[in-house]
């Protein structure tokens, strides 16, 4: 069977998975300082783990792939620029693996089992330390043109000289108010300190109010630009900040209204993905072998 990994900030895991379902599920905390030998061998141990003799493996990363297959570069995790990523695992393993984008893969999952089944075309936004996208378009998976499809944390929403910064470096990004660095700050101008944002969930009052409000209504602004371009037939959410759906989603649903150029454009479906937090393991297993890209920089699946 095939295995799936989703490399995450904090760990990675893995997971044996057939068709839609995991059958056997395994992680290893992500060692960032170690540096790109000592994080394969990590993954390679986790795959063995699972599956003595594995069929293929694939890896969904928080980066992005090009058509070369190799990393662009890993914002969180230094020393991976240029590493194939693939390769290396294949001499470690000894069978074919594919890598790709974490939200692209993901997407990939909502895609084949999904709401992917529903909808045509439909953005992948996964909500967590940071804001990605997976962009499906008639049915096709885009990774883009150098593999960067979908990096929507980075539509700005605030153009003020004194924007908040983001993480990217730059400033007024959708991921600078959405995530997570974002929306611990709102919540710290109310005096108060979480360590992450499902404290912030649980806690009731004015301050955790006025943090889904920026929520929603950042990514309403950032998600109407991009629907204004691609008129899509929805938004499907995924990662843990999801879980508050119903926290931002009035917020989300007016501030689209607000932006978006005709009322159409603002009344799309926001629907939480059909597989939770197995979405990444599930679209890596279902990655082709090498970069994952194809003709029209597409996935082949
Ligand atoms: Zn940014």
């Amino acid at each position: 069977m095939a295995i799936g990994i989703d490399w995450g900030g904090t760990n990675i895991k893995g997971a044996v998975v057939d068709g839609a379902n995991v059958r056997a599920s395994a992680s290893v905390d992500t060692r960032v300082d170690a540096g790109p030998a000592a994080v394969l061998d990590d993954i390679a141990a986790l795959v063995k783990q699972l599956e003595a003799k594995p069929e293929s493996v694939g890896i969904a990363i928080p980066g992005e792939v090009r058509d070369d297959g190799c990393c662009w570069r890993l914002p969180n995790v230094p020393g991976f620029e240029d590493v194939n990523i693939a390769g290396e695992l294949e001499k470690r393993l000894g069978c074919p693996v594919g890598v790709e984008n974490d939200a692209t893969a993901a997407a990939l999952a909502e895609r084949l089992y999904g709401w992917g089944n529903t909808y045509r075309s439909f953005l992948l936004v996964t909500l967590g330390t940071g804001i990605g996208g997976g962009v499906v378009l008639d049915g096709h998976v885009r990774r883009g043109a150098s593999g960067f499809a979908g990096e929507i944390g980075h539509v700005m929403v605030n153009s003020a000289p004194d924007a908040w910064e983001c993480g990217c470096g730059k400033r007024g990004c959708m991921e600078a108010y959405a995530g997570k660095a974002g929306l611990l700050r709102r919540y710290s101008e109310f005096g108060l300190i979480a360590e992450n944002v499902k404290q912030i969930a649980q806690a009731e009052g004015e301050a955790s109010d006025a943090v889904f409000q920026q929520l929603g209504e950042s990514l309403g602004t950032g998600l109407a630009q991009i629907n204004n371009v691609l008129d899509l037939d929805a938004f499907v959410f995924t990662g843990g900040v999801s879980g508050s759906f119903e926290r931002f989603e009035p917020h989300l649903r007016r501030a689209l209204k607000a932006r978006a150029f005709a009322p159409p454009l603002a009344e799309l479906p926001l629907q939480l993905s059909k597989l939770g937090n197995q979405a990444g393991v599930i679209g890596a297993a279902h990655l082709p072998a090498g970069s994952g890209a194809g003709p029209g920089h597409e996935i082949q699946f």
